[in-house]
């Protein structure tokens, strides 16, 4: 059974603002330990998440070996003030703030620092995200202050711009990665980041009349023209459903996911993309660990 390469276990599938409100008064455990129940009871043994405010990522590290997965955490996410990502994390002002967010998290016991550069897509209009993201100079410089610290780097990144930059700065993977273009395609493909393009955010609101269909559609099939398109190149390409997100089950997301996934890539490709998706997994277990 493949992994889960991005999940959220703060949230939890239904209502983002429900879920977090029931750890505002300290970690409920029992929250957390049904959640990897279902994961157990799958056989999901490998479970990297994207980090929380809330300390429910790092209470979740200590439980996780009893039910024998494999979890991986930046323990918060860090976002620039004003930007996207207060959901998930800690916000940096300048430089020298994130340097510090990156040593907290270091010294938190996180696995792998995560950054958020740019914002999310607005699935009722194709082609716009709710914000532009941060200039290049910044999302470079992010990337190597964390490397130079020891840490690999997991980046929300949606895009061009964004992820372009962030990939030449030598990203280790790249979560979501919606509207990428050709030559950037090409660029993954030919570097040593690896793609987590989480369809199930998408795919899975389609008939859910929170959204016009078309628009989510047209985003969903977007992404998977880009993944099909990468895989052909050879892009490193991994399983993760961005479980806890909306209509995104913990468990279920990740069976979810690797339908999309086939859907992307032709189900007689099927073979060649588990062989890539284990790849990536592989490289994850053994790149992204403090
Ligand atoms: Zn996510």
């Amino acid at each position: 059974m493949l992994g889960e390469c991005h999940a959220h276990i703060i949230m939890n599938g239904k209502n983002y603002k429900e879920a977090v409100a029931l750890h505002k008064d300290g970690v409920r455990e029992e929250v957390i330990r049904a959640h990897f129940r279902t994961w157990k009871e799958m056989g999901i043994t490998f479970v990297r998440d994207g980090g929380d405010a809330l300390g429910v990522s790092r209470r979740a590290k200590a439980l996780a070996l009893e039910y024998g997965i494999d979890y991986r955490t930046p323990i918060f996410a860090i976002h620039k003030k004003g930007h996207y990502g207060g959901i998930v994390g800690h916000a940096f002002s300048d430089l020298k703030e994130y340097h510090s967010l990156v040593l907290r998290a270091k010294k938190e016991g996180a696995d792998f620092i995560k950054i958020m550069i740019s914002g999310i897509m607005s699935f009722d209009a194709f082609g716009v995200l709710t914000e532009e993201g941060l200039p290049e100079h910044e999302i470079y410089e992010m990337i190597r202050i964390a490397h130079g610290e020891g840490m690999a780097v997991m980046a929300h990144g949606n895009g061009d711009r964004q992820v372009r930059a962030a990939i030449e700065a030598g990203l280790d993977t790249l979560e979501h990665g919606n509207y990428l273009e050709q030559d950037t395609l090409d660029q993954l493909a030919r570097s040593r980041t690896i793609w987590i393009p989480t369809l199930s955010p998408t795919g899975n609101l389609l008939g859910c009349g929170r959204f016009p269909d078309a628009q989510v559609r047209r985003i969903l099939e977007r992404q998977m023209e880009g993944i099909s398109y990468a895989f052909e190149k050879g892009a490193v390409i991994g399983l993760g459903s961005d479980s806890g997100a909306y209509l995104v089950p913990h468990g279920q997301g990740l069976l979810d996911e690797y339908e999309w996934m086939i859907k992307a890539v032709g189900k007689d490709r099927e073979t060649a993309l588990q062989k890539r998706l284990e790849e990536a997994e592989n490289r994850i277990k053994k790149e992204m660990k403090q």
